[in-house]
């Protein structure tokens, strides 16, 4: 896989994911993703981003301001 940017290659690496919810921001540490080694940009696929959604669900209704989560402890 090349990147959509700049045509670098993708390699297999983690990343830090931040969702903003209306009362709470979420930060999932640990997110398997591809990341251009030229440019820097991160692709999650769909099973991943998937995951992320359910992780974040649970936090909806939760009552910190800020989250953090580890992915593969999740
Ligand atoms: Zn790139």
């Amino acid at each position: 896989m090349t990147c959509f940017f700049c045509k670098g290659s993708m390699v297999e690496s983690t990343t830090i994911h931040t969702v903003e919810l209306k009362n709470c921001i979420v930060v999932i540490k640990n997110v398997p993703c591809l990341k251009c080694d030229q440019c820097g940009e991160v692709v999650i696929n769909g099973e991943v981003a998937q995951r992320i959604e359910q992780i974040v669900a649970g936090f909806e209704k939760a009552l910190t301001e800020i989250a953090v989560v580890n992915y593969s402890a999740a």
